[in-house]
């Protein structure tokens, strides 16, 4: 074959290739199919809204171009918003029209002639060399390769933190044009891409899904509003040039059943969410009904746990929250209907290290004032809606929900589905894996068979052989229900001092909470109230005159702790194997090697969630749902490690803490 296009015009005046017997580009709803696949499909509208420097686009297959005009109109409708951001367009084409055949083939569409002609301006005569053309200004750059994709892309160079932002996957489908979409070219997208780099193509061939995932792309296929066809959408986050490989997770098929062993707000949102996805759950509670752990209390504060920098912890409570508070607000647009209110919460500066800790936060400025914000005492008060000592940290949307209502809502949910089969009074003692990777869940009530096993069961599950190596801890912790009254029941937001104060929710405030580590008893004691009402009393004096008589109800329920605070999710390690293939990095922590994380099949944990669960569990329910479907991950790479199960024994190799065998 030369590299003469052969095009030919349908009927209705769209291009045709008469060497490849395919379209161009698909006319039958104008050109909003090539808009969705690769504008939408790659959210170039976010990415140029947060870029600060250039976004790199890379294509395979210029054509006549349509993708780059469509770019160019979005660039365009968005020059006031964009102050800095550039765009480098790079695109390869082994069979060059002319610019004349451009013309004449996106005629079709009149709207997009005055930037057909901007590009047609600076389009080269002829193609025996790269050509790079720049349009308005210098802000957008258009390279054009005029050689085989792959051999062309081979000749880009890359640093260490990749180079292309997007990937417009076109070129011809790949039945038509099998010579294109061999391994080599993926290898190459996957050279060249940024963590985090996102793909898109109208293909949604199974040995090009495999390729894409084998170089470390997650995918998910998409269906727009008004289209009949699906789009293979992707992101750069599993590829061995990533970063360690230890950071690589176990890929598996998207299974048919999963068994969740649980019955709280990490199991409503795991098996709302892979219901959600076509995934038959099961789900194994220890009591007659659901929400009778840590999810049971009457009243749960959601708000992110932020340092006045942006450390890795506060980097992850914030995507959870912001994740959650979308998460909730869909379920009661749906129409699911649980107790809350997004009242605010306000963290008091009641003793001098906080009024520090205020002052920082207003210095660093590490976060949007929307999302937090000192305020004076007068402001604190009229927030609260009572009288305050002390000014504070205002966090504006944050709020309360009563968990119960909110976990038994989330199960509704994901009932409506039917995919989710409850089964109660099941306590599981053990699990047992089979010789064929199969689990035995080992039970007060029989042993029942599960592929694939979730564990959420929270502080309760730690007792279980298959969690002895996690290092996970119960914390006990008793929260007092007091009975409102008319001066109590004007509080308006939620109030954290070293305990917390809920404003009332069916003639009950909550205040807690105890913090005892190691016991799994869930007993109430009175000593615990008393413990509250002293704290609350200590921290804030006069602002309530609660006694012990005021006490409606109590409870005690145990929370499941991490040593870093940040919850785990993910695949259940394989720690004798971490031993053996990791033991390398004993002797140096920057050791690279192409081992991915070993895992134990089948078995996924998501837990530690320790008093944040409604905070937490919507987005960690998203990785899990990422981890078993292969979709992409809401979180980068670096954050997704911060919450894999492995990092303990990683950590605990580096820092020679544990004996490897070398
Ligand atoms: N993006 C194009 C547009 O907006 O018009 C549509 C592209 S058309 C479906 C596929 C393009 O890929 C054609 O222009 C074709 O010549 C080009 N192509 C096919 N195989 C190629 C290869 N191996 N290397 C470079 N370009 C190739």
């Amino acid at each position: 074959m030369n590299n003469n296009p052969n095009i030919s015009f349908n009927a209705n005046g769209s291009v045709y290739s008469d060497n490849f017997d395919d379209i161009y580009f698909d006319t039958e709803s104008g050109y909003l199919q090539s808009e969705q696949v690769f504008i939408k499909g790659n959210n170039i509208k976010e990415k140029l809204l947060n870029t600060k420097g250039t976004l790199t686009i890379g294509e395979t297959g210029f054509g006549t171009g349509l993708n780059f005009i469509l770019t160019l109109k979005l660039y365009l409708s968005m020059l006031d918003l964009l102050s800095e951001a550039k765009l480098h367009y790079i695109s390869t084409e082994k069979f060059p029209l002319t610019g004349e055949q451009i013309k004449q083939s996106l005629a079709i569409f009149p709207s997009l002639s005055d930037k057909v002609d901007l590009l047609i301006e600076q389009y080269p005569q002829s193609f025996s060399q790269n050509h790079q053309v720049e349009l308005l200004d210098g802000r957008i750059t258009l390279t054009l390769i005029f050689k085989d994709t792959t051999e062309a892309l081979k000749r880009l160079k890359t640093g260490k933190q990749g180079y292309v932002d997007a990937w417009f996957l076109d070129g011809f489908s790949p039945a038509r044009n099998p010579d294109m979409w061999q391994a080599p070219l993926f290898e190459q997208i996957a050279r060249l891409s940024k963590p985090q780099a996102s793909i898109s193509t109208f293909t949604v061939a199974g040995h090009v899904r495999r390729k894409l995932i084998d170089v470390g792309f997650r995918l998910l296929k998409k269906t727009y509003l008004g289209q009949k066809k699906e789009v293979l959408t992707g992101v750069y986050q599993q590829g061995n040039n990533l970063g360690k490989s230890y950071q690589i997770r176990p890929k598996i098929s998207k299974p048919e059943f999963v068994t969740i062993i649980g019955g709280g707000i990490a199991s409503a949102c795991a098996a709302y969410m892979l219901a959600q996805q076509g995934v038959k759950v099961t789900l194994l509670c220890k009591d007659d009904t659901i929400a009778q752990g840590a999810s049971s209390n009457k009243i749960g504060a959601l708000f992110p746990l932020l340092h006045q920098q942006k450390d890795d912890i506060s980097l992850f409570y914030q995507s959870a929250f912001e994740y959650a508070v979308i998460f909730y607000q869909q379920l009661i647009d749906q129409g699911y209907h649980f107790s809350h209110d997004w009242c605010g919460l306000l963290e008091v500066s009641y003793k001098e290290s906080l009024v520090k800790r205020q002052q920082q936060f207003s210095q660093h400025k590490a976060w949007p004032t929307s999302l937090i914000h000192s305020v004076d005492q007068d402001k604190a008060s009229s927030i609260a809606n009572l009288p305050l000592a002390y000014g504070g940290l205002f966090m504006p949307r944050a709020g309360w929900i009563a968990p119960a209502e909110l976990v038994q809502q989330i199960f509704k949910a994901a009932s409506s589905t039917n995919n989710l089969r409850i089964k109660n009074n099941i306590e599981v003692t053990s699990l047992t894996q089979l010789e064929n990777k199969k689990w035995q869940i080992n039970t007060n009530q029989g042993a029942i068979s599960a592929r694939i096993v979730v564990l959420t069961g929270g502080a309760e599950a730690i007792p279980l052989n298959v969690n002895s190596t996690l290092p996970l801890t119960s914390v006990r912790g008793q929260i007092s229900a007091m009975h409102a009254n008319e001066h109590t029941s004007k509080l308006s937001t939620v109030i954290c001092h070293k305990g917390y104060l809920t404003p009332k929710n069916k003639g009950v405030h909550c205040i807690g909470a105890t913090f005892d580590k190691d016991t799994f008893s869930t007993e109430a004691v009175i000593a615990d109230d008393e413990y509250n009402l002293n704290m609350l009393n200590k921290c804030l004096p006069d602002l309530v005159n609660w006694q012990l008589s005021d006490v409606a109800s109590s409870k005690a329920r145990l929370r499941c702790m991490t040593p870093d605070h940040i919850p785990v999710v993910g695949a259940m390690p394989d720690i004798s194997a971490h031993k053996v293939s990791y033991a390398h990095l004993a002797k140096d922590k920057n050791w690279r090697f192409n081992t991915p994380a070993p895992s134990i099949d089948n078995l996924y944990t998501l837990t530690g969630l320790g008093a944040r669960g409604l905070c937490t569990a919507p987005l960690l329910a998203e990785i899990l749902t990422a981890d078993l479907c292969g979709y992409p991950y809401p979180v980068d790479t670096q954050m997704l490690f911060n919450l894999a199960p492995n990092r303990f024994i990683i950590r605990d190799i580096i820092k020679r803490q544990v004996s490897v065998d070398n």
